[in-house]
């Protein structure tokens, strides 16, 4: 493609687009192409992506497999939006879904399509929480990030994020995640205020967590603190809400973040990556006996959005045999491997390492938290692509393509330790 000098500034987006922009002022270049793990600005620079659309990119850029199937079916003129009606694609996927994922992980729920948007699964979910147990309150973790709109930021913590509501954000409570308490002891502090009737916590509808903190900075939660979670739920008649919008998709290893952990959630929210080609898309899973919505309760105008669909239909094949599966295992040990040597290397960074599977940061310790972000600053200079993330932007945040090779792995991995030997060096 050819582009002229001004498509190639960031100008045009300081002049006229709205000062929310953010991740143009993080990556400040023009992009036009991408493959793979690969993105390319206009001036023909190649970047390794380890970002991968904050997780909505899971089987890489322009997926062909999946592009073949969206071409074919525009070229057919298939029907490309339909509210919720029946379609054909719409049936396929239900279908697939159910062969592919569900009955495999003898798992039942109803789907349910809300609006194609994470912050929309999760305003559902709450939604049928309260309707189904006639509570109000919800009760959501320390740093945990679940979307923008007034529901999903009232179980979210970040205080930048929550003061933008401008309206009190109320009927929630905020209890401290696994890995917030040093000695791991926040399910007792949880449990003691179900338990006290003087705690002044009336009874919840519903928890909602992330098994791993995405933008809270990818704290992962052990499997018997979520079993101990679930266990709560359980004995207090709480619906438990796993927001597996970023985590979900194999991102961890397994299709749902909650699989090696052994238990069984009441709602599963997902979208970024379900549309498997970074096309919007998003579903709620609901225990059957949960689904207690009238017709149109919840509705959006987006939610038959077939070309997502089909790319979502083509990339449940991925779960069809354990290929991707166990790559994303093997991978993501040398990542992990990666990042520990790295916090040995540098001691300066007084670092730790965090997460699962294909979600894992490097946390930098403390009075360095404004390392992560020269280092993600210093590796863009150097042709990566990878973002902050915790609630001081101090971890370093590896998100990248499901399907990238030893190749693209390691040599993202190169620049990155090149970018903090640089940063450290200064
Ligand atoms: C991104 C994200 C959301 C919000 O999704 P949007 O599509 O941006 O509304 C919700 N929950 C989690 C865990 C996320 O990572």
């Amino acid at each position: 493609m050819v582009t002229t000098k001004e498509q190639n500034s960031m100008e045009t987006f300081e002049k006229h687009e709205s000062q929310v922009r953010s991740y143009s002022r993080s990556f400040p270049k023009v992009f036009h192409k991408a493959k793979g793990y690969k993105i390319w600005d206009t001036d023909g620079k190649e970047y390794i992506d380890f970002f991968a659309g904050a997780g909505a990119l899971n089987y890489g850029h322009n997926n062909d497999k999946m592009k073949e199937k969206i071409v074919e079916y525009i070229m057919e003129d298939g029907i490309s939006h339909s509210l919720d009606m029946g379609t054909v694609v719409r049936g396929k996927f239900l279908e697939k879904f159910s062969d592919v994922i569900l009955k495999p992980r003898k798992l039942d729920y109803k789907v349910m399509f809300p609006g194609p948007t994470g912050t929309n699964t999760v305003e559902s979910a709450l939604k049928i929480a309260r309707k189904v147990t006639g509570r109000t309150n919800i009760v959501s973790f320390t740093n945990a990030f679940h979307g923008m709109t007034l529901g999903s930021l009232s179980v979210t913590g970040n205080s930048f994020n929550r003061d933008g509501a401008g309206v009190p954000l109320n009927n929630t409570v905020a209890m401290p995640y696994d890995t917030f308490m040093e000695d791991h002891s926040s399910i007792d502090y949880f449990k003691q205020y179900l338990s006290n009737t003087g705690s002044g916590l009336d009874l919840p509808a519903a928890v909602i967590l992330e098994t791993v903190q995405g933008e809270g900075g990818i704290n992962a939660a052990s499997f018997e603190w979520l079993q101990e979670i679930e266990k709560l739920c359980r004995r207090y008649e709480m619906l438990l809400i796993i927001d597996d919008v970023q985590a979900g998709c194999g991102r961890t290893g397994t299709f749902f973040s909650f699989e090696p952990a052994g238990i069984e959630p009441d709602i599963v929210c997902l979208s970024k990556s379900i549309g498997g080609y970074g096309l919007p898309m998003a579903i709620t899973l609901i225990k059957p006996k949960y689904d207690v919505w009238g017709p149109g309760e919840h509705n959006g105008t987006f939610r038959g959005n077939s070309m997502a669909i089909v790319a979502a239909t083509e990339a449940l094949s991925y779960w069809e045999n354990n290929d991707l599966a166990d790559s994303v295992k093997e991978k993501s040990k040398v990542i992990q491997a990666r990042f520990e040597k790295i916090v040995r290397d540098y001691p300066e960074l007084k670092g730790t390492t965090r997460g699962r599977g294909f979600m894992r940061g490097i946390a930098c310790g403390e009075g360095k938290e404004d390392y992560a972000g020269k280092i993600c600053e210093t590796a863009f200079e150097k042709g990566l692509i990878i973002e902050t993330a915790g609630p001081s932007s101090e971890v370093v945040k590896f998100l990248g393509a499901l399907t990238i090779d030893h190749e693209g792995l390691n040599k993202g991995l190169d620049i990155l330790e090149e970018a903090i030997e640089e940063v450290l060096n200064h």
